[in-house]
């Protein structure tokens, strides 16, 4: 049970949602957006937040909808991890949801929630980084179009009551060929011990990863190992876990060198598999 007492709310336009959040704001209310209300309940339980209101965002037609314009992929900010797998519009995006948490809970799981939440593995993020998506946010000026690699510096960095609205991939990211690795500790179902994402584009293999810091990142310098010709794959492999060795997390999950084995035969197998297509 949630030992307080709160308002909720579900506008239907991203404009008043806004707008609500302001007034609550304004009332002294500590107002929160609410997609699939997982993170926001289980914080509420345990006394770790105290909001006064919840935004719905469920209602907002845009925030709902999942589809194909002008070949353009949208996926809307409360578009849950199920509805994203069994679209099968973004393989990718598709397979990462579909290794968070169990079915039961991704029908329940948002992809805004996902990436403006406070668990720290934010695993959508990892395909958004690298097909070079768009964020839609609503705030004081509207709605703004951002690239998402821009916004998101491990976490969605959002103005006060600004709103996902949703997240926008060009069509033609969501056939590329790509691979997904999640490695846990025990069960198939866990916190990452490990995630990496890559795709190749152009003959460049991009990659990106969850659970191996203490923030899910693309890094420009680690891609530059990788699609190094000069260099074999034990020497891209070397250079890049000499890069990140300071900041390679160390935790329940795994020790910072247990970590570190997994990224070198994870890496390994990456580069091999996306050399050959
Ligand atoms: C059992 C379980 C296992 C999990 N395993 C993993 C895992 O392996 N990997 C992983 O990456 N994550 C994992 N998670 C984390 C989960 O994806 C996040 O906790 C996420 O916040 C839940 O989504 P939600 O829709 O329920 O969020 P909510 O509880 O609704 O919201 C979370 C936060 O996001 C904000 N928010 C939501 N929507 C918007 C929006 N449109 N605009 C602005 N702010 C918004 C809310 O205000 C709140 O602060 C797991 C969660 C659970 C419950």
């Amino acid at each position: 049970m949630i030992p307080f007492k709160f308002e909720y709310y579900k506008p239907e336009t991203l404009e008043e949602a806004f707008d609500l959040f302001n007034d609550l704001s304004l009332q002294g209310k500590v107002p929160v957006y609410y997609g699939g209300g997982t993170e926001i309940i289980t914080m509420a339980r345990a006394n770790n937040i105290h909001m006064g209101a919840v935004i719905d965002v469920k209602g907002i037609t845009e925030c709902c909808n999942i589809e194909v314009r002008d070949n353009r992929l949208e996926i809307g900010s409360a578009v849950t991890l199920s509805q994203i797998t069994e679209s099968k519009l973004f393989p990718l995006l598709g397979q990462t949801s579909a290794r968070i948490a169990d079915h039961t809970v991704q029908c329940k799981l948002t992809i805004g929630g996902n990436l403006c939440g406070t668990i720290i593995y934010r695993e959508t993020s990892l395909p958004l980084l690298l097909c070079d998506s768009t964020a839609v946010v609503f705030g004081r000026n509207g709605k703004r179009e951002v690239p998402f690699n821009q916004i998101f510096n491990e976490k969605l960095v959002l103005e006060p009551g600004e709103i996902l609205a949703c997240i926008i991939v060009d069509s033609e990211y969501c056939s590329l060929p790509y691979i997904h690795v999640k490695k846990t500790k025990n069960e198939k179902i866990a916190y990452p011990l490990l995630t990496v994402a890559a795709i190749k584009k152009d003959n460049q293999i991009r990659v990106a990863f969850s659970g191996l810091c203490r923030f899910p990142f693309r890094s420009l310098e680690i891609e530059s190992y990788i699609n190094d010709n000069t260099l074999n794959n034990k020497e891209k492999i070397s250079k890049i876990i000499g890069s990140l060795s300071d900041s390679i997390l160390s935790d329940i999950e795994g020790s910072s060198n247990y970590r570190k084995f997994v990224l070198e035969k994870t890496l390994k197998n990456t580069i091999k598999m996306l050399e050959k297509v």
